[in-house]
């Protein structure tokens, strides 16, 4: 299965359009397509970093009607890079789209048609989950602290233990987030990521030449972490677009710091 790049109502988005997705609204934002000024410009979905809340709202509107989701039943948390999933109906649907999340957590899940799950992210990994038999979606926000946490296995198994999803009907999509290329890091972050999933994480880690400093893979990280709850290496589809390298495309975090907007991911069942 694929992600692909979309330009809807004027706003570019990456989404799986694949038929089996098609009862669930989702897709991956970039930077393009809102009304925001500099350094936010000009689709901020972040509702914490200095935008004006019309602003804001707005970007949700065009957001939303570009996936076809509904800006005013968005549920959103507060992340904290954990391994909290919440499950949430629609009497947890914020009162309007420019409100933060006030709820630590990382991971959303429902299984009410009409609720958007809202997450953030500006190089952190979003992935998004659904099963199309079941009828239930998910998402999860997955840095590299969440994917050592494994925030994305917990919340398939959350899919599986607490809503009856079977594993093998479970798809997945790994959006836009940083990519190998761009994300060197100390030792801190392999050794967090062997701590939290063994030897498992080798394979995505790799020693640069400069001593002390590896290039993490967490996209691949978190794809293997998926089939290893058992999903099907066929419904997992990975974005390789990289938050770093395309600054015209996306923000990000470890390029411009705070002076940045932030992306979204969202899913609806419809
Ligand atoms: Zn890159």
């Amino acid at each position: 299965m694929e992600i692909t790049k979309l330009e809807r109502c004027g706003v570019l988005f990456y989404a799986c359009p694949d038929p089996a997705w098609a009862g669930a609204a989702h897709g991956f934002s970039t930077r393009l397509g809102g009304v925001s000024p500099a350094p936010m410009d000009s689709l901020n979905l972040g509702a914490n970093r200095g935008d004006d809340p019309a602003n804001v709202r707005e970007n949700f509107t065009r957001f939303c009607a570009a996936i076809g989701a509904d800006p005013n039943a968005l549920v959103k948390n507060h992340q904290i890079h954990s391994s909290q999933v919440r499950p949430v109906t629609r009497a947890d649907v914020m009162d309007c789209p420019e409100a933060p999340g006030t709820y630590e957590a990382d991971g959303l899940i429902t299984v009410e048609p009409g609720v958007c799950l809202t997450i953030f992210s500006g190089d952190c990994i979003p992935i998004l989950l659904y099963d199309p038999v079941r009828r239930c979606a998910a998402a999860a926000h997955a840095g590299w602290r969440g994917t050592a946490a494994k925030i994305a296995a917990w919340t398939a198994a959350a899919m599986v233990h607490n809503y009856g999803c079977q594993a093998k009907n479970i798809l997945a999509a790994i959006g836009p987030g940083i990519g190998p290329c761009c994300f060197e890091t100390h030792a801190d972050v392999p050794d967090g990521l062997r701590s939290g999933l063994g030897e498992g994480a080798e394979p995505f880690i790799r020693p640069l030449s400069r001593e002390g400093k590896f290039s993490v893979d967490l996209k691949g990280i978190n794809a293997y972490m998926l089939q290893e709850v058992g999903l099907r290496p066929e419904h997992i589809a990975l974005c390789s677009a990289c938050t770093a390298c395309e600054l015209d495309t996306f923000w990000s975090h470890r390029v411009q710091g705070s002076q940045r907007g932030s992306m979204a991911a969202m899913i609806q069942l419809l």
